[in-house]
């Protein structure tokens, strides 16, 4: 045995890099978590809409059908995922607990639709003394909600027949339960008087049934949530009814 032509080094040392590459390429595939959950991300235009109100959003987007049925499509899809996961978690062999484990790792049904809220601005830039504007469009906020709870929420708008926003229809039944002997119920336990400053009808003032949690806000139309103030009073306070 005699020692290696510069020839037959160099073979060799090929031959060694080529057996680490293949094992730290190995090594890191046996890492890296072959697993990717398949988000469905919609965008949603909120231009126009000052402060939209999250759930709001999220009813005008399922509300139509064309986008309904996209979100079901992709639930199949979904569904789909989790089944050739489990294949692959199956043929694992030895490995088997790791897979598992990076599959919980991705898993994200919480998640897994994703409002990507956007709006429109405009801008201005001044070149030469001329001053233009452009578009931009800006990342607002960014909502996420699983499949379950969009299914459910889908299934109470249909019931409304796809009239107005979870949020709307229920401030339009507050609204109406808003009866004329209700109104005289709150009149009289108040006393005919403007809970903040005092002053009464004959001293001039107009008095309305106020909500003191505004019904925008969630505030029911019931006796502990209402009060009798002076349109001036109510009028600083802003939601009147
Ligand atoms: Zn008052």
């Amino acid at each position: 045995m005699g020692t290696l032509s510069p020839d037959e080094t160099v073979v060799l040392v090929a031959i060694v890099i080529a057996v680490a590459v293949g094992a730290v390429i190995a090594i890191r595939d046996w890492l890296a978590n072959p697993f990717k959950y398949p988000y469905m991300v919609i965008e949603v235009d909120v231009s126009g809409r000052r402060t939209p109100d999250s759930k709001d959003v999220i009813d005008r987007v399922i509300s139509k059908p064309r986008m309904w049925e996209r979100i079901v499509e992709h639930e199949r899809k979904v569904s789909a995922w989790k089944t050739r996961c489990a294949e692959t978690i199956e043929a694992s062999g030895r490995i088997t607990e790791r897979r598992k484990r990076q599959y919980a790792e991705v898993l994200d049904d919480e998640k897994g639709y994703r409002f990507v809220c956007r709006r429109t601005q405009t801008r201005y830039k001044q070149v030469n003394y001329k001053r233009s504007s452009y578009q931009v469009r800006v990342k607002e906020k960014e909502l996420a909600a699983d499949y379950e709870w969009l299914v459910r929420r889908h299934a109470r708008l249909s019931e409304i027949g796809f009239e107005a926003t979870l949020r709307e229809y229920t401030m339009k039944d507050q609204r109406r339960l808003m009866t004329p002997a209700l109104r005289r119920q709150i009149m009289e336990r108040d006393n005919y008087t403007c809970q903040i400053c005092g002053k009464r009808m004959r001293d001039g003032v107009g008095l309305q049934i106020d909500h003191i949690i505004p019904v925008a806000k969630g505030g029911r139309t019931v006796p502990s949530n209402l009060q009798v103030l002076c349109s001036k009073c109510n009028g600083s306070k802003g939601d009147s009814m």
